[in-house]
């Protein structure tokens, strides 16, 4: 499902270049719920971006859902990324001028479905994280571990087949965390959706199948 191999990523400015990772191989079968830990700048972000096509690689080679995605060009990233990747951020990025539904709906608007579809599927997926009373609240009407669950709402409305979640619940307390990571829990049991997490949290970590540990760029277990 997902197949990092040998993969290195360098930021390079005028004077100084950083190693984010150095050589990684990394392989997460589809249904697994995979966590990613490790100290601030061991290039967690880094990982899940190559993951997300947000960022490409220095060197190495990806496939996701079977696809080399390694050199894709902009339009085709946009498209596999609209099509199969949902992500969640520990910040939301939800945009507030828009209703709760609305914001659920977006990634079906870049796919031009027709707006009754959009409501109809916006509306099932808001049942799927418990805030079908919320749907057309705003999103500062709502607390952070509501807005989460918009949020996860938003990356799953497309059905996507991997879901990369960058500290979910790094922002929440430690009760709404519990209940965003039983959502997780249940999307990656019932519907199958392949998950990588970066966490902070070790309870988190334990609860999912697997955790791999980085170090200044490199896998340590
Ligand atoms: P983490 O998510 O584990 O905190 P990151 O993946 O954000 O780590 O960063 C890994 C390393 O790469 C850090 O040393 C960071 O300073 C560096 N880095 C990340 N993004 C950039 C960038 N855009 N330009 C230069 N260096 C960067
Ligand atoms: P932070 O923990 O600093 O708030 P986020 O979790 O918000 O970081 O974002 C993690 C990474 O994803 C960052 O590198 C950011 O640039 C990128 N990112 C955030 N939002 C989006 C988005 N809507 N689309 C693409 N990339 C995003």
């Amino acid at each position: 499902m997902i197949e990092l191999t040998n993969v290195s990523k360098s930021y390079r400015t005028d004077t100084i270049e950083t190693l984010a990772l150095q050589h990684l191989n990394l392989t997460v079968p589809a249904g697994e719920f995979l966590s990613i830990m490790g100290p601030s700048g061991c290039g967690k972000s880094t990982l899940l971006n190559i993951m997300g096509l947000i960022d490409e690689p220095t060197a190495g080679r990806v496939v996701l859902a079977g696809q080399e995605v390694t050199g894709y060009n902009g339009s085709r990233v946009a498209r596999f990324r609209n099509e199969q990747l949902g992500f969640i951020f520990q910040s939301f990025h939800l945009i507030n001028d828009l209703s709760v539904v609305d914001n659920v709906e977006l990634p079906l608007l870049y796919r031009k479905v027709g707006s009754k579809e959009r409501k109809r599927r916006s509306l099932e997926a808001l049942e799927h994280v418990g805030l079908s009373n919320r749907a057309f609240h705003f999103p500062n009407q709502l607390s952070g571990g509501q807005k989460q669950r918009v949020a996860i709402a938003r990356a799953i409305v497309g059905q996507p087949n991997i879901l990369l979640a960058d500290e979910p619940t790094g922002n929440l307390d430690s009760h709404m965390g519990g209940e965003i990571m039983d959502i997780l829990l249940r999307l990656n049991q019932e519907l199958g959706t392949t998950i990588v997490m970066v966490t902070h949290d070790e309870r988190m970590a334990k609860k999912t199948h697997r955790l791999v540990r980085l170090s200044d760029g490199e896998r340590v277990s």
